[in-house]
């Protein structure tokens, strides 16, 4: 049956429940990628989005825990978030700067605002506040329930759920307003006097964040602290990048294992003069996920019981600043931790005695203190929440607890798994709900994957592959136009997808942007990206020009040692607009970064490497003419005859040709070996470039050209 027949008026909808940090960026990326009609439905409880329990803290010492260049909201553009603050006003932060987390909050709204605004015409998001209460599945669509007595059918549910509030230590159940369970609350730090004295039950993240706020307040009284391991969160240090040194096949499937090896690689890293322990910690990072799905239950159980206490103050570090305020409080008294249990509370007109079982000696610790916070971290633990929507998806048997009793079960592609272990076609979850599933999974690094995974992978199940019926219907896949430059014979690309009208322009000059821009504005399109073949000799190109008139991102080839690209591409990376997908094919020889970009498999843009009935030199920028022969003909030479080729220049006219016309007729490879175009190449004697001198540096920076000022003595 054709499927376009079945198409009804209204648009799909995905309902996003949770606005924090998880659910504003999966409705972000929806908003960037969606090219049909959908209608975006982003629930939060609280008045403000982008901000969770997190990022909403107003308090300026509550630092990011991550430092500023490895918190850009999208794993494709990693200087998104410096690129957003150096414009909004903190042009001092650097990469490894720790900034407040509530600018992080201000980033978050803003990153969804833009991708609101630069979202298809078609794709519209409706923010609600209000708490979603229950969810029910039907057989094609998917009713979420909201406390306000609203219901809305929707095909698709996220839950973004994030953190949920600590459980109540059994000992503290007893006590009254002495008590306070949100450790980032006003209770939890005013209405003190000098000599009262302060309990912090936890003493991770939360507790730092506590000790912090307090100093600010100016609080002198005694801060007692108590964990059953009585371990501190690490502090930040800069490192140097260590190398992977674990692969995944062959790592040990053990707790005990695994750190042995992680101990060994310390102890070998100090030898071979890597002076830090961090940089080792961090390098396992990446494949946290795949080393604990290896391992079998028992021992993931065993990680948790005897190496979490460690491994939690080791990764999750906190910023030196904050690490320095703990340490004179610490120093000067101030600050007291204790490692034991609390065994009972006792509330008295003045404040509470507490009693502590300590650590090893089982010795009896008594305080009394005025208040008591509660700072023991998130809980994930589905079985004990008190959530009326879990509550109500337990009952309909939608998700099933971790075994590890963190957060539910979840499939590869984020998808609930029910009772029956079925896994949901409708319900999807990321973040700290799969902790139980992949351990690593409640940070920003990590977050972002899964938010730009799981909306493709929502988009791709609303918008099955049409069948063979529907292909007469589609639009065209894509705009595709060759603009020329008669100065230095560069042709510059416009391709874009027509139904967001999101582009691209390819090797853009900088003589041409007023051209690019009229062309931009007569077919109504939004320019998202300026891509580059290579760092170019002959011409400067207008990406930083382009950049600054319409906020489009700069993307240079990987290695090609250009500075202030917003993004790097790599051989074998893809770029998606819409339905417009482009994939960079590395071919190194006219410069030693320089690459191919193919577009929808059909039209192959070849920049300086190949040309009509010719090819770029190589007798410069690290060019190399054995390494140009092996990219044309091993490379792009095994691409389908039919693909058409679009080179960065022409001198005669020509503006097309084909993969097949080329291997037979370009004089420069047809019937040559690869040491006779090697010789072919070194006797070319050309002349340099004219605007050589001029045109290196500047596309060494993007474009951005750089004023020369003449001292005159
Ligand atoms: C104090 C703190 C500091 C952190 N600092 C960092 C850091 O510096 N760097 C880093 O990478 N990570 C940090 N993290 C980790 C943090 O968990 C993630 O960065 C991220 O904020 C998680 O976002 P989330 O949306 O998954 O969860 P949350 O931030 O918890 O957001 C979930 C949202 O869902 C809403 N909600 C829940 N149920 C419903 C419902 N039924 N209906 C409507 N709305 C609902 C909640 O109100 C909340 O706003 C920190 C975490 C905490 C707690």
């Amino acid at each position: 049956m054709n499927n376009i027949l079945n198409l009804t008026v209204s648009p799909a909808a995905i309902a996003i429940i949770g606005g924090g940090f998880s659910g504003s960026l999966v409705a972000a990326n929806l908003l960037r990628n969606a090219t049909m009609p959908l209608s975006i439905k982003l629930i939060e409880r609280n008045s403000e989005i982008g901000r969770g329990v997190a990022y909403g803290t107003p308090v300026d010492c509550h630092l990011l825990n991550v430092p500023a260049g490895k918190m850009s909201a999208y794993g494709d553009e990693p200087n998104h978030f410096l690129n957003w603050l150096h414009s909004n006003g903190y042009e001092e932060v650097t990469p490894s700067t720790f900034v407040p987390r509530r600018v992080y909050g201000d980033y978050v709204q803003a990153t969804l605002k833009a991708a609101q605004a630069n979202a298809s015409a078609n794709v519209q998001l409706e923010k609600i506040v209000d708490e979603a209460i229950a969810i029910e599945t039907k057989s094609n669509n998917t009713i979420v329930y909201l406390s306000s007595g609203q219901c809305l059918h929707v095909q698709k549910a996220v839950l973004a759920l994030g953190n949920f509030p600590a459980i109540l230590p059994a000992p503290l159940a007893v006590l009254g307003k002495r008590y306070v369970k949100d450790a980032w609350s006003a209770d939890a730090i005013t209405n003190l006097n000098p000599e009262d004295a302060i309990l912090l039950v936890g003493t991770g993240l939360t507790m730092a964040d506590a000790v912090v706020a307090l100093h600010q307040q100016g609080f002198q009284g005694q801060i007692h602290t108590v964990s059953r391991h009585g371990l501190m969160p690490c502090s930040h240090k800069s490192t140097n990048p260590y190398p992977a040194f674990i692969e995944v096949e062959n790592a040990p499937k053990t707790a005990r294992g695994l750190l042995h090896l992680v101990r060994q690689e310390l102890r070998d890293a100090l030898i071979k003069g890597q002076e830090d322990w961090r940089a080792v910690i961090d390098a396992i990072r990446p494949i946290i996920p795949q080393l604990w799905q290896a391992m079998p239950l028992l021992e993931q159980k065993r990680f948790l019981r005897h190496v979490k206490a460690y491994w939690e103050v080791h990764r999750h570090r906190i910023a030196e600043k904050i690490a320095e305020v703990l340490d004179a409080a610490m120093e000067s008294g101030q600050l007291i931790h204790y490692a034991g249990r609390i065994q009972s509370c006792q509330e008295f007109e003045n404040g509470v005695d507490v009693r502590i079982c300590e650590r090893g000696t089982h010795k009896d610790i008594v305080l009394q203190v005025k208040r008591i916070v509660n700072c023991t971290g998130a809980n994930c633990d589905y079985r004990r929440l008190q959530h009326p929507l879990v509550a109500s998806l337990q009952e309909q048997r939608l998700i099933r607890s971790n075994t590890l009793s963190m957060g539910i079960d979840t499939a590869p592609n984020g998808a609930l798994i029910d009772a029956d272990g079925n896994a949901s076609e409708m319900l999807y979850t990321l973040g700290t709900p799969r902790k139980g599933n992949l351990w690593e999974t409640t940070a920003v690094p990590e977050i972002r994957v899964q938010a730009a995974n799981l909306a493709q992978e929502l988009l791709k199940s609303l918008n099955p592959k049409p069948d063979v019926t529907t292909f007469v219907l589609r639009k065209p896949a894509m705009l595709f136009r060759q603009l020329f430059d008669k100065e230095s014979s560069t042709y510059t690309y416009l391709i874009a997808d027509p139904e967001s009208k999101i582009a691209i322009l390819v090797d853009p000059v900088l003589e041409q942007v007023e051209r690019d821009l009229q062309i931009l504005r007569q077919l109504g399109l939004t320019l998202r990206y300026c891509l580059e073949t290579h760092i170019h000799a002959d011409h400067i190109t207008g990406t930083d020009r382009l950049r600054s008139l319409t906020g489009c991102l700069g993307i240079v080839p990987e290695n090609a040692g250009a500075t202030y690209a917003d993004n790097y591409i790599a051989d074998g990376n893809m770029l998606e607009l819409g339905n417009v997908q482009i994939c960079a094919i590395a071919t190194p020889g006219h410069t030693d970064s320089h690459i191919s970009y193919l577009v929808n498999d059909t039209h192959l843009l070849t920049g300086d490497a190949l040309f009509i009935r010719g090819c770029g030199r190589t007798d410069f920028q690290n060019g190399d003419a054995g390494s140009l022969y092996d990219a044309v003909t091993q490379k792009l030479f095994t691409l389908p005859d039919d693909t058409l080729v679009y080179p960065g220049h022409d001198y005669q006219g020509q503006t097309v040709s084909t993969i097949g016309e080329e291997k037979h007729w370009n004089p420069r490879f047809a019937g040559r070996s690869r040491n006779q175009f090697i010789e072919l190449m070194k006797n070319l004697n050309l002349p340099q470039p004219k605007k050589m001198l001029e045109a290196l540096p500047a596309n060494q920076h993007c474009g951005r050209v750089l004023v020369a000022w003449d001292y005159q003595i």
